[in-house]
């Protein structure tokens, strides 16, 4: 500390105390960010369905760790990303603690909420710190009638009650950006996504529910079954409307949101609001990535240069979302100019890590060995 910016202090009780004051506030003010490597950054969405040593040679590297996130519950993969998911987790505890997620397929079939209950149970014996529940519920699966299932169907109620009772958080993509109900616009943050993937692109299918009344049924949720813990996957699909996401913040409690695939959305709202939001809910917004190395899911086995690959792409993605939250200025992310943010150091410590920690319980799930 350099006293030589008091120039003017006198001697005098009075004096000293000002001189004290004056110290303390400077050095509040001058709290350095955090080291890059220093900071501890739990990915809390990430999708690694295979034992990658480069992978983890990077998160050491960096200080990176993950939650690993099982998803989707309707495609039939369940069962081998759970058994994945947890051979990684038992080898690697602190790097990758699994949130599961729950069968959609034998939805029809008796007793489906208590078979539900009991697998999961099953899953949170096995160290499951959390339960995903996919978009699929809302603009993909349909009841015996031909509807679409929203996802505070009183099918699931069950489920949510069992998890309030239980304290393990429902970690939920529901509805898409609201760019999926939108024309294609080559100007999105989500153009390439939709482009390529037109099953997800809503526009034009007045069929499908709105984005509107999925958000309802997800916020309805949390009406129904008030200290579930919920955990917005994707700013909770509010992306394009910061005053929604903290109209939803204020209203509901135990409502989180994290950032996974979504920094690119926050880069495009002025900086001064989006940091307001972070001012604002300190407590209440979890970094996350969505990045997916999903070998299930390829008709061919991948090659180590395409392992290395997706390794140096997650370690650019890592290192911009930084400059993004925790630089200062003028910064570049997905090709495009924006300010930083510069979060106090506090507020980072939060985002990385520490909501993280408190909200999954990971203090425990990196201690266990199953
Ligand atoms: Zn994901």
């Amino acid at each position: 500390m350099n006293f030589s910016i008091f120039p003017f202090a006198r001697t005098g009780l009075a004096s000293l105390l000002a001189c004290t004051l004056g110290l303390i506030a400077a050095s509040a003010a001058a709290a350095p960010t955090p080291a890059y490597e220093k900071i501890l950054k739990i990915d809390v969405h990430s999708h690694i369905f295979e034992d990658v040593p480069a992978i983890h040679a990077l998160f050491a590297r960096i200080n990176v760790r993950t939650i690993n996130v099982c998803v989707p519950g309707g495609d039939g993969h369940l069962a081998l990303m759970d058994r994945v998911a947890f051979e990684l987790y038992g080898k690697h505890p602190q790097l990758y603690p699994v949130t599961t997620t729950f069968d959609l397929l034998t939805r029809d079939e008796p007793a489906y909420a208590a078979r539900t209950i009991a697998a999961l149970d099953r899953a949170f014996a096995r160290g499951a710190v959390a339960v995903k529940i996919w978009k699929e519920v809302g603009i993909e699966i349909k009841n015996r009638d031909g509807k679409f299932i929203l996802p505070d169907d009183p099918l699931f109620d069950p489920i949510y009650a069992h998890l309030a009772k239980i304290g393990k958080p429902l970690h939920a993509h529901l509805a898409e950006p609201i760019d999926a109900w939108l024309p294609l616009d080559k100007d999105s943050s989500h153009y390439s996504y939709y482009s390529t993937n037109p099953q997800w692109h809503l526009y034009g299918k007045p069929e499908y529910p709105s984005h509107a009344a999925i958000i309802a049924a997800r916020d309805n949720i949390m009406k129904k079954h008030p200290t579930l813990v919920v955990v917005g996957a994707h700013l909770g699909s509010l992306e394009h409307d910061l005053d929604g996401i903290a109209d939803r913040l204020t209203r509901y409690p135990n409502f989180h949101i994290e950032v996974s695939a979504r920094t690119r959305n926050l880069t495009r709202h002025p900086a001064q609001k989006v940091r307001a939001l972070f001012e604002k809910f300190p407590d209440r917004i979890l970094y996350g990535v969505d990045a997916g190395w999903m070998p299930h899911r390829r008709d061919t086995p991948p090659t180590a240069a395409q392992r290395q690959g997706h390794v140096n792409s997650l370690e650019l993605r890592y290192r911009a979302d930084w400059d993004y939250y925790a630089g200062q200025g003028e910064t570049t992310y997905n090709n495009r100019q924006t300010e930083a943010l510069h979060l106090p150091p506090a507020i980072l410590e939060k985002f990385y890590h520490a909501n993280a920690e408190r909200i999954f319980k990971l203090d425990a799930a990196w201690k266990r060995m199953p």
